[in-house]
């Protein structure tokens, strides 16, 4: 790099230059790069501006951080390089945002380039511009899309092939137009439309002098802006509903940092609550953002919100297209609209003048990111909240242990609604014990026992609905070989291989493998397999045997890829659907009046994860499906099959007693030291060769074992340990955890480990850092 020096200010200036400014660039550095600002440029460059700059021999794009008249001590001067050049003279993140983002990465001990690029995908996504593109675009994203696409035409325009970008134009809008596609490349017509008033004109002129070029391109529908909303009349809040909302428009209008948790049981009304006081900021003028897990963003969600603030409104969710995203991007930033929903990483929302945070289902899992930037989105909302003095609203009907300590002692505002909005009563439930009555009821098949049967017959009855959960998809989870003695296993992860019927495939849930099904062995050529386990293809299909005359829906990733979620679920709302069978995408915010029945297949498969949230998930899981019975007129139902019906959360659950349960819950956490009465962080090593992950491993655990917060026994190291998927995409697998009362001493071991990291991650080993753990597989 040294070498690189001499022709360093050779263009722009000879004498010491008057401006530094610190960047950070998307790539996994945790040194500061300091540049020098060229005389021109001084007057542009400030904190949140992206600009060009050499790193090595590359060119990338990088933000600005800081800058100062003084050249950082530590380098010298010689080795400072100029930037090149800035690419736009406004800042891409707003001052507040910026500094968040800053803090967020000191948090999770990440390199900041790369938590810039995790804030601002709309930005760094743009053609050519992202040198270092990320390489695991991650499967969720692209079931979701699948999910909702329906395409229609737009038209793009470009630049003509050799057009001079230097070419003179008459009018103010044709030269507003040109450049615009001269720095862009290519734009669609609605995107030009919102930064253009009435562009057409200017379109036809250039087009007309041969300048720019046209191209009609068939595109997903954003599902969410399809057709217009008409907007609501809001409903009249109930006593809870007014009391809740008065005290978060308080804390709004006043700018107070306050911390809210809204309990309110399923179907209270806790989305009226948000809107209400989302509505209360934008009326200051201010702007409010609203989280809510990406399998909840449904566009009939979405719907209630349009409805209420029409335009005003942006949704930021992973089935946008990159121009859309910008140009959402753009109308927070500019402050055209005040009101952003989305997914976990609307926490980074380009949001003018924040004056409102909200998190609905705050303890849902998938408000963690589990690669990259491993952040936390509700975690992140608080401090975001926190940082920029303004109140933070943390929403469920079953809060995390962490959220609900927090109001007990008094740092969060605890606002409850006990009752149902609509004045529906609380589903009841019954607990099935298989050991006593049989998996197998009258039909004979797996999992459908007695209870089930006579409760499904009778839903099917009255003309009502049912939803019945099962956390498995497929058919079977898991086919044994009688000769091999083994259950096939995926050759690249250690987990074993789900049948899948229809698709007459075995697949593996982890990684792209599939294989298809002859109905032998892999390995000897065996035909008799047994198939282990009950997926709800397979439920499906006992269900259409045992019940010819009902229709029968599923809901899970394999078909939300195929026909789409939401057309399941509109079968399901138009009645067109008996009963629906499906994973987890079942349990979340639906509000159907005909559903009175829900069926829980089998309890066990969550308070099975070796995981010391199993107990807390599986609360969740059981509460928010019960959730989706009864919300209306009809009374709901809820059966519970499980094998250890003597467990105290299903008792729990059964009284809808979240109190107990939490009461149960944190005082079997306080003895462990687990969260909320011990900070964690999880260090997760992989590697393609196990022996090195072996030997890394044993010399990251002497380092660690050296330092004085765990010599001292202030930190406790678990580990290294093999994790519970050994292996995953032909990586081997093993963690540490790490474990203090107190977050200082932890974050002192964090950062000798950061120090050295250099050191751990050569010979292909990968390490990551994951403060706050979720995910323990
Ligand atoms: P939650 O988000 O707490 O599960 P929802 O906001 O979905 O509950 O509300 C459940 C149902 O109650 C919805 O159909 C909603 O329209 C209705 N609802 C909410 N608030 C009121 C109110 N104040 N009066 C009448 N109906 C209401
Ligand atoms: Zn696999």
């Amino acid at each position: 790099m040294s070498t690189r020096q001499p022709e360093l200010f050779a263009s722009d200036a000879v004498e010491v230059p008057s401006m530094f400014c610190e960047v950070a660039v998307p790539l996994p550095l945790r040194q500061r790069l300091t540049y020098a600002v060229p005389a021109g440029m001084v007057r542009h460059v400030q904190p949140g501006v992206r600009v060009i700059v050499p790193v090595g021999n590359q060119r990338l794009v990088g933000y600005v951080m800081a800058s100062s008249p003084h050249a950082p001590d530590d380098v010298p001067l010689a080795r400072i390089r100029p930037l090149f050049h800035l690419l736009e003279a406004e800042p891409v993140f707003p001052d507040e945002l910026l500094r968040f983002l800053r803090e967020a990465a000191d948090y999770y001990l990440h390199p900041l380039g790369e938590v810039l690029r995790t804030a601002a995908p709309a930005v760094e996504r743009r053609k050519g511009e992202d040198p270092t593109k990320p390489d695991r675009p991650g499967a969720k994203k692209q079931s979701l899309k699948a999910r909702w696409t329906r395409v229609h035409e737009e038209v793009y325009v470009r630049l003509g092939d050799g057009v001079d970008r230097a070419t003179k134009l008459r009018g103010d809008k044709q030269s507003e137009l040109f450049a615009i596609l001269a720095a862009r490349g290519e734009v669609s017509i609605t995107e030009l439309k919102q930064q253009l008033k009435n562009p057409r004109p200017a379109i036809d002129a250039l087009h007309g002098k041969g300048l720019i070029t046209l191209e009609a391109r068939e595109v997903p529908d954003d599902p969410f802006f399809g057709a217009p909303v008409p907007r609501d009349t809001p409903p009249a809040l109930t006593p809870a509903q007014t009391d809740a909302v008065e005290a978060i428009t308080q804390a709004v209008t006043h700018g107070e940092r306050a911390n809210f948790l809204l309990h309110g049981v399923t179907g209270s009304g806790k989305t009226e609550v948000y809107l209400r006081a989302m509505a209360a900021a934008a009326a200051k003028g201010r702007s409010a953002v609203l989280m809510l897990p990406e399998i909840a963003l449904t566009p009939q969600l979405v719907a209630r919100y349009r409805a209420r603030f029409g335009d005003n409104l942006a949704v930021l969710h992973s089935g946008l297209k990159d121009d859309e995203r910008h140009a959402m991007w753009r109308k927070l930033h500019r402050g055209e609209c005040h009101v952003a929903i989305g997914a976990r990483s609307a926490v980074f929302a380009p949001v003018k003048d924040l004056g409102l945070i909200l998190v609905d289902e705050e303890h849902d899992p998938s408000f963690k990111q589990d690669d990259h930037f491993r952040y936390h989105g509700r975690d992140m909302a608080l401090l975001r909240a926190h940082r920029a003095g303004v109140p933070c609203v943390l929403g469920s009907a079953t809060p995390s242990v962490e959220t609900y300590h927090a109001a007990m002692e008094g740092r969060y505002r605890l606002l409850s609604l006990p009752d149902r909005a609509t004045n529906a009563a609380m589903p009841s439930i019954e607990i099935v014990d298989l050991k006593r009555v049989g998996p197998r009821g009258p039909t004979g098949h797996e999992l459908l026992s007695l209870p089930l049967v006579r409760a499904l017959e009778a839903t099917l009855k009255r003309k009502e609905q049912a939803i019945l959960f099962l956390n498995r998809r497929g058919f079977a989870p898991s086919v044994r070989c009688p000769r091999c003695a083994v259950s096939l296993e995926c050759p690249s992860c250690s987990v074993t291989l789900v049948l899948h019927r229809r698709a007459s495939a075995l697949r593996c849930h982890y990684c792209d493998f599939n294989a298809p099904f002859a109905n032998a062995c892999i390995t000897c050529g065996c035909t008799e397999l047994t198939l282990i386990g009950v997926g709800t293809e397979k439920l499906e299909h006992a269900l259409v045997s045992s019940f010819p005359g009902a229709r029968i829906g599923r809901l899970d990733r394999d078909v939300a890829s195929g026909m789409g979620a939401e057309e399941v679920l509109d079968k399901l709302r138009r009645g067109d659907l008996d009963v629906l069978v499906g994973t987890q995408m079942v349990t979340k915010g639906h509000d159907i009046a005909r559903v009175t029945l829900v069926g829980v297949i089998a309890a066990d498969a969550t308070l099975a994860f070796p995981d010391f949230r199993a107990t807390e998930r599986t609360f969740q899981l059981l509460s928010q499906v019960a959730g989706r019975a009864g919300r209306r007129e009809f009374p709901g139902h809820v059966v519970i099959q499980t094998w250890q019906p003597e467990h105290p959360v299903l008792l729990r659950a059964k009284t809808h007693d979240y109190e107990g349960f939490y009461r149960d819950e944190v005082s079997a956490r306080a003895e462990l030291g687990y969260p909320p009465f011990g900070r964690l962080a999880a260090l997760k090593l992989d590697a393609p060769d196990e022996a090195q992950l072996q030997r890394t491993a044993a010399q990251m655990d002497e380092l660690l074992r050296a330092t004085a917060d765990v010599k001292s026994h202030t930190v406790k190291v678990l580990g290294p340990a093999p994790s519970p998927i050994e292996k995953l995409r032909n990586r081997y697998r093993m963690q540490f955890l790490l474990r203090c009362t107190e977050r200082p001493p932890l974050r002192r071991v964090l950062h000798h480990l950061v120090e050295h990291l250099d050191t751990f991650t050569q010979h292909d080993v990968r390490v990551a850092i994951d403060v706050d753990p979720v995910n323990m597989l």
